[in-house]
């Protein structure tokens, strides 16, 4: 067995970096740019596609066969929708979640000029002390939701006047604690917790003087919960990609935080056999924890590769994440299982 040493508190904190840089889908440049700088520690050559993708490419053993990675550093957010008459913010959502989940949430509304202001998301009905029962029961839509802004302005024209703007992107308080039992609580451990499984894995192969068997392709993608951020980005002799996403844990779920979530169908349908049967392989050869799922409503960038025409095998695996899309939770265990698996998966032969 090779020897290597997965740097967890390292991986920690370059999560913890990452999760303060707020990149809603579609506002992704500062992220990029932070994940561009750690890696360019890493022995990964790198550019930048005209979507915005961070690549990587480190050269392995072998060329005849490279493996490609994705992990995605766009997340849940919204986007000013309307400016209401009393200067309020109606918002439109960026990916799937449910509004409920956002309920009292701080934002930051992130202008077209650079400046940033604060707020809270509220029903428009908040204060029990003036709606009485219509604080507690409303239909959880766009229509029942604001931002109040934390700023002096009585209407729409003040708003404006201080830059405020339809289409601007607005970003939810990741929130993000670490407790000594090992638990992380924050928003948009998916993905960020999956980007970071990349660098401690390529990190802790670099650190012992290891190599891939196949040249490897890092691929940081940026418009995956929009559902296209796999669509493109990856050389053409790519022979198969494994797909770093989050484990949906809780409930019903196989998938628990504290080991690698192996994914097995999801709403797309099932992912590539050939690729289930080794990613299992390895974690029994290197005795990992892992834990074989299957999600129901959800899809993920390697699925965005296939229906884009992309032939190569597929697989999908992660760290597992309790209440993904809501306020998540994730441990360090499952970080480091998830580490392990990718760095095994590189060095297989
Ligand atoms: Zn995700």
């Amino acid at each position: 067995m090779p020897d290597y040493t997965i740097d967890v508190q390292g991986m920690v904190d370059f999560l913890t970096a990452l999760l303060n840089i707020p990149s809603p889908t579609g506002y992704h440049e500062a992220a990029i740019e932070a994940c561009e700088n750690s890696f360019s520690n890493l022995p990964l050559a790198l550019h930048r596609s005209r979507k915005g993708v961070l690549i990587g490419t480190w050269e392995g053993h072998e060329g005849s066969a490279p493996r490609g990675l994705t992990a995605h550093i766009d997340t849940l957010g919204a986007m000013v929708d309307t400016i209401k008459k009393d200067g309020r913010l109606k918002l439109t959502q960026l990916g799937g979640w449910a509004w409920g989940s956002v309920e009292g949430e701080g934002v930051t509304i992130m202008t077209q000029s650079g400046q940033t202001y604060r707020g809270t998301i509220l029903p428009t009905k908040a204060s029990v002390h003036i709606y009485g029962a219509d604080a507690r029961d409303f239909k959880r839509d766009s229509d029942h939701y604001e931002v109040r802004l934390d700023i002096r302005a009585d209407d729409a024209e003040e708003v404006c006047i201080l830059g405020i703007s339809v289409g601007d992107f607005v970003a939810f308080d990741p929130r993000i604690e670490i407790g000594k039992a090992g638990f992380i609580r924050s928003r948009h451990l998916d993905d960020k917790a999956g980007v970071a499984c990349i660098y401690g894995a390529v990190k802790a192969l670099a650190d012992a003087g290891l190599v891939p068997a196949q040249r490897a392709i890092v691929h940081i993608s940026n418009y995956e919960e929009v559902g296209h951020g796999g669509a493109a980005g990856f050389p053409p002799d790519m022979a198969e990609l494994l797909t770093i996403d989050m484990a949906a844990a809780g409930g019903p779920q196989n998938s628990d935080e504290f080991s690698v979530g192996i994914c097995v169908k999801d709403a797309g349908g099932p992912y590539h056999i050939e690729m289930k049967r080794r990613l299992v392989a390895l974690a029994e050869a290197a005795d990992i924890p892992y834990r074989l799922d299957v999600y129901p409503y959800y899809g993920s960038d390697g699925e965005a590769y296939w229906r884009s025409g992309g032939d190569v095998a597929v697989g999908l695996i992660g760290p597992g994440v309790d209440a993904s899309h809501h306020y998540e939770r994730t441990h360090v265990d499952s970080l480091e299982a998830t580490a392990r698996l990718i760095a095994e998966y590189l060095l297989a032969e």
